[in-house]
C-alpha cells in the first residue's frame, strides 16, 4: 500500500496455509489485492502459486486461514458461488472443450454464471431467457472481437493453435464481467507477437474496472506490467512491492538463482 491513493481491497487473503499430506504447498500466505490493479505472482516451478489460485476459487480448500472477496468471506464457499460472485480464472493448462467451436467456449463463461431462477428461466424458455440468451450473444461476439478471435467464431478448439486456444480461455474468463480476473500464465509458450497482443489486452481490461492477479515464470515480463509483485518460495511468500524494488531483492534473486533461473 505504498500508492497516496488507498483504494479498499478487493481480495483480502490471511494467513492462508495448503497442506497436502506432508507437502506445506502453502504456508501462512496473507496479501491484499488493490482494486483495478495489475498484481503479478511469480516464483520457481512448485512455489504453491497455482494452489494459490486453487483455493481462492475454492478448487480447494484452505487448511487454515481466510479470504474475503469484497469483504465477504469465501474460506469455506462453494466454487460456483465463487464465480458467479465475480472471480474468474484461467488454468495454466489449458481447459475448453476441444470438439465445440471457438464461440461456444467463451458462452459457457457467461452461461456458467447464471443464477438458479435464470435457470428455471431457461427450462421454460421464457421471453426473459430469449432476451438474456440474446444479450449473452452478443456479450460473447463483443469479447471475441476484443481478442481478435471474431472471424474464428465458428472454428472447433481442437483446430485452433496453442496461442489461439489461450485466448480462448481467457475471452472465457472475462466474458462473464468478473470483478477479479486470476490469470494462470496467460502467455506460457506463445510467440513473441502473441504474447505482446495479450499483455496488451490485459492491460486494457485492468482500465475497466477489473483487477487482475496474474501468474508469470519471468520477472521481466511482468515488471512493466504489474504495479505490485508477490513473490512466492516453497510455499511462502518472501517478497512483497514495486517491480524495481522486486528486482533488486536479494531473497527473489536468490531463490531464482537457487532453482535455475529462465
Ligand atoms: P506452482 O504453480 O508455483 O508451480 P503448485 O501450486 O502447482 O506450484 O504446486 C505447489 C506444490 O504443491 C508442489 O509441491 C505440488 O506438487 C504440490 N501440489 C499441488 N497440487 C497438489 C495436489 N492436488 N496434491 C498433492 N500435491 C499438490
Ligand atoms: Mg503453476
Amino acid at each position: 500500500m505504498q500508492d497516496n491513493k488507498k483504494t479498499t481491497p478487493i481480495l483480502k487473503v490471511k494467513n492462508v496455509s495448503k497442506y497436502f499430506g506432508g507437502i506445506h504447498a502453502l504456508d501462512n500466505i496473507s496479501f491484499e489485492l488493490s482494486t483495478n490493479k495489475i498484481t503479478a505472482l511469480i516464483g520457481p516451478n512448485g512455489s504453491g502459486k497455482t494452489t494459490l489460485f486453487n483455493v481462492i476459487t475454492g478448487l480447494y480448500k484452505a487448511t487454515k486461514g481466510s479470504i474475503h472477496f469484497k469483504k465477504r468471506d469465501i474460506t469455506k464457499e462453494r466454487i460456483d458461488k465463487i464465480a458467479k460472485m465475480g472471480i474468474g480464472r484461467t488454468f495454466q493448462n489449458i481447459k475448453l472443450f476441444a470438439n465445440s467451436t471457438v464461440l461456444e467456449n467463451v458462452m459457457v463463461g457467461a452461461y456458467q454464471l447464471l443464477d438458479n431462477e435464470t435457470f428455471i428461466d431457461v427450462v421454460f424458455n421464457t421471453a426473459e431467457y430469449r432476451q438474456l440468451e440474446k444479450e449473452i450473444l452478443h456479450k460473447t461476439e463483443e469479447i471475441l472481437r476484443f481478442l481478435d478471435l471474431y472471424k474464428k467464431k465458428e472454428t472447433l478448439v481442437k483446430s485452433l493453435s496453442y496461442g489461439d486456444r489461450k485466448r480462448v480461455e481467457f475471452a472465457r474468463a472475462i466474458v462473464g464481467d468478473s470483478k477479479l480476473i486470476l490469470l494462470d500464465e496467460p502467455v506460457a509458450g506463445m510467440v513473441e507477437e502473441e504474447k505482446l497482443f495479450l499483455l496488451d489486452k490485459i492491460k486494457e481490461l485492468s482500465k475497466k474496472n477489473v483487477t487482475i492477479l496474474l501468474i508469470e515464470h519471468q520477472i521481466r515480463f511482468v515488471s512493466e506490467l504489474a504495479s505490485s509483485i508477490i513473490v512466492l518460495d516453497e510455499g511462502k511468500k518472501i517478497a512483497e512491492g514495486k517491480p524495481v524494488e522486486i528486482q533488486e531483492n536479494p531473497l527473489v534473486i536468490e531463490a531464482y538463482l537457487g532453482k535455475g533461473a529462465r
